[in-house]
């Protein structure tokens, strides 16, 4: 592993709203880094193997999508325009068709398309998650993989043994960069005595569950139907908090779910663009933030976005609550940065690893090309890392102090070969 050293370079290290280091340097050693500051001595500019000149670059945590399903990259542009449980309906059509090869060069196309708009790490949700993990492994990405449970006809146990069995293969795996966890898809789709079962594995496994909570005002109505009370009251009721709990949406929330999300410390997956493309509503963001429950951001998967562009997913996150709150001060540039980057790690339970650029931290970065005319003059790195930052402007993309993505060539994939092949899983499972 290479010791690695940024200089000349604009760190926004995202500890603190005005902690931007100008003309600064990153020294990176076995994958961590050593040492940041205004100026390099001698001695880290003679240990460094590679130099990076960062002039015009600025220096950022890795993006974080909190919440994605990488595979769904081949159903891109399919059942657009449709209500979740009719976009959902079609979706399972074609998913019932997908081999372990379909979801593994899929899969391989987000990674391409993440290290490229300069996202480090995904907390990723499918089946056949194996195939994912491979994939993380030759991408070099950092990722939270778990394979979703939708209980059918009375299997939901054999389909959680083999859950436990994938965590058991792949945690820790990667040089560490796989963490994998347990998930039921969503309230709506799994029992809640097979959701108990599924504590009990995670507090035998000690991992964090991943799933989907409160996403539309319809599916919160069944569970008041099936269960007489909402979904995260129920969640709570039978212990799902307990463990750490990462979930996506949380867009229709009472006053006694906040309550409960705030005590549990859950992280809670905002996915902006994903909730506006199917109607799902407006997830009170700036209610919960200030009520101090953890909040991070992802993409959902390309079949209701259709982008894994975090860049993109910040500027959605921030003008979504200004414009619903008709308040500009809403959702400020560094809260919004913080979503992507520090508060995200926090909400998927790696914060002592990633998620700000301090000394004793993973080196996973991201390294932005600000000399482009949308970001002239550049009298605001935060707000431009917002408002006017394109996913082209990133220039390098950084995990484990390995450099991943460098101006337009992803270092660890063959780009070409993955999008030869998701046009022939297309082919296959669409007809050409
Ligand atoms: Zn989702």
């Amino acid at each position: 592993m290479e010791n690695l050293l940024i200089k000349n370079v604009s760190v926004v290290p995202m500890t603190h709203a005005d902690a931007v280091i100008q003309n600064g340097y990153i020294y990176i050693e076995k994958g961590v880094i050593n040492a940041l500051g205004s100026a390099p001595n001698h001695t880290l500019v003679e240990k460094a193997d590679r130099v990076i000149d960062g002039e015009h670059l600025v220096a950022m945590p890795g993006l974080i999508n909190g919440h994605t399903h990488t595979p769904m990259s081949v159903l891109r542009g399919y059942a657009g325009d449709l209500p979740l449980q009719q976009w959902l309906q079609e979706i399972w059509k074609i998913e019932a068709k997908m081999s372990s090869e379909d979801i593994y060069w899929a899969a391989m196309l987000s990674m391409v398309e993440m290290l490229k708009s300069g996202t480090t790490t995904f907390g990723d949700m499918y089946y056949g998650m194996d195939k994912v993990a491979e994939g993380v492994q030759a991408s070099g990405m950092r990722a939270l993989l778990t394979q979703g449970i939708i209980e059918q006809d009375g299997h939901g146990e054999d389909v959680l043994a083999e859950c436990v069995d994938f965590v058991k293969r792949w945690h820790g795996k990667a040089e560490g960069r796989i963490q994998a966890i347990l998930s039921p898809h969503a309230p709506y789709t799994c029992s809640p005595q097979l959701i108990e079962k599924l504590v009990e594995a995670a507090h035998d496994l000690d991992c964090s569950i991943h799933t989907h909570l409160n996403e539309t005002r319809g599916k919160i109505d069944t569970i008041i139907e099936r269960y007489g009370k909402r979904p995260i009251v129920l969640m709570d009721e039978i212990g799902l908090f307990s463990r750490h709990v990462i979930a996506a949406h949380g867009v229709h929330v009472s006053e006694e779910e906040l309550e409960i999300l705030a005590r549990s410390q859950a992280g809670i997956i905002h996915n902006p663009k994903s909730n506006m493309k199917l109607g799902s509503g407006i997830a009170p963001i700036a209610d919960m933030l200030e009520r101090g429950i953890v909040v991070g951001l992802g993409t959902d998967g390309s079949a209701s976005n259709n982008v894994l562009d975090m860049f993109e997913e910040m500027r959605f996150a921030s003008f979504l609550q200004k414009v619903h709150l008709e308040d500009p001060t809403a959702l400020s540039a560094y809260e919004t940065l913080k979503l992507g980057t520090a508060l995200g790690a926090q909400a998927l339970g790696i914060e002592s690893e990633i998620g700000t650029l301090e000394v004793g931290k993973k080196a996973d970065l991201t390294l932005v090309n600000v000399d482009r005319t949308h970001a002239l003059p550049l009298n605001d790195i935060l707000s431009h890392l917002i408002y006017s930052a394109k996913a082209d402007d990133v220039d390098y993309t950084i995990v484990n102090g390995r450099v991943l993505y460098e101006k337009g060539h992803v270092v660890t994939l063959d780009e070409e070969k993955i999008k030869w092949h998701v046009l022939e899983s297309k082919n296959k499972l669409f007809g050409s």
